[in-house]
């Protein structure tokens, strides 16, 4: 199995996102990671992580510049599967390289392991994460997948894979869409996908001034602020903070959840999480099924003492 994973960028880095996705390419067999707009230190950086490095040359600040240039890539090396971050512009990406090559397109996918029968089965989760569907592509040309942040560990980094540098050639009339400013909103500024500690409130926490708990724990931890709709609804904290089927998916060391039930819209958008640490008064709580740590109490009182505690840790 010959894998290409389109290495996505932003502000001239490899999102983690994509790095991750190096880990299954190389579980089905040889890996080799593509990337655009970045320099060539950077590439060679990203070949620490062990696949050979295409660097593509030319402007490429466009998605449909990429297609163009992915297209002529994937002609030229012939890889059985590429896959991409289910980022914005990774499921920009990936369906419509598909349709170019008359393929087969996942996207959001969990898993992408090796199958006798299939060559690739993909995992993913539907009806809000409450089930795992398992997914093969027919047809000859190449799989392309997208696949969701948090799914696997990115690699070690170390090793010394050769960078391969290549011009892309983008014909004029291949663009027909350009970015023509990017605006960052304050929202954007929460960074929940990259958090290594989110400490999220719901409707337990009761008002906003009960939400203040949930902020204060997340500073001390030097964590990110995430919360439940209802949390959201009631005004406590903005939109950017969501997290859940209709919010952000996060994949954090540590999640702790105050005063959430666990509702699937909810939680299938924090599974990718490594601890999930809940805090809920109500013991028959569904959030207690996903929890690797569940507290029973109040969050009025367990808050604050977290706080404490880990203050004096911290000293
Ligand atoms: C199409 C659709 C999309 C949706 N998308 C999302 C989404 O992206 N994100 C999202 O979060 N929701 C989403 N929802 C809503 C979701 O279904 C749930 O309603 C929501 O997640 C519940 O939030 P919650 O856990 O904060 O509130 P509740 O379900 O009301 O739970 C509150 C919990 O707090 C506990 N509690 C109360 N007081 C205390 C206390 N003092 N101490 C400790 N525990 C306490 C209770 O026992 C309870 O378990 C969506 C719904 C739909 C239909």
């Amino acid at each position: 199995m010959n894998t290409i994973v389109y290495l996505e960028t932003k502000e001239g880095k490899p999102l983690g996102g994509s790095l991750e996705l190096l880990t299954p390419a190389a579980a089905l067999g040889t890996v080799t990671a593509v990337v655009a707009g970045v320099s060539p230190e950077v590439a060679q950086e990203a070949a620490g992580y062990g696949a050979p490095v295409l660097l593509l040359e030319g402007e490429l600040g466009c998605d449909d510049a990429l297609v163009a240039a992915l297209e002529q890539v994937i002609r030229e090396k012939h890889p059985d599967l590429v896959l991409f971050a289910a980022t914005q512009t990774g499921k920009d990406l990936a369906p419509r390289l598909a349709q170019r090559f008359g393929s087969g397109c996942v996207t959001d996918a969990t898993a992408v392991e090796g199958d006798e029968t299939h060559k690739v089965v993909f995992t993913r989760p539907a009806y809000g994460g409450t089930i795992l569907e398992k997914l093969a592509l027919t047809g000859e040309g190449p799989m392309f997948a997208n696949v969701r942040t948090g799914s696997y560990s990115r690699p070690q980094t170390g090793a010394a894979a050769p960078v391969e540098t290549m011009a892309a050639a983008v014909a004029e009339d291949a663009v027909r869409a350009k970015l023509v400013e990017t605006v960052t909103e304050i929202t954007e500024l929460v960074n929940l996908e990259g958090a290594d500690v989110i400490v999220a409130g719901g409707r337990g926490m009761v008002d906003a001034e009960g939400f203040k708990l949930v902020e204060e724990l997340a500073q001390v931890l030097g964590g990110v602020v995430g919360a439940s709709r209802p949390a959201i609804e009631a005004g406590w904290v903005s939109r950017a903070h969501q997290i859940g089927q209709s919010g952000k998916i996060v994949a954090p060391t540590l999640y702790i959840a105050c005063g959430i039930s666990g509702a699937m819209q909810h939680i299938s958008g924090a599974l990718g999480s490594k601890y999930i640490v809940a805090i809920n008064k109500d013991e028959d709580a569904s959030i207690f099924d996903v929890a690797d740590v569940g507290i029973v109490g109040d969050v009025k009182e367990i808050l604050p003492l977290m706080i404490q505690e880990i203050r004096k840790k911290n000293g």
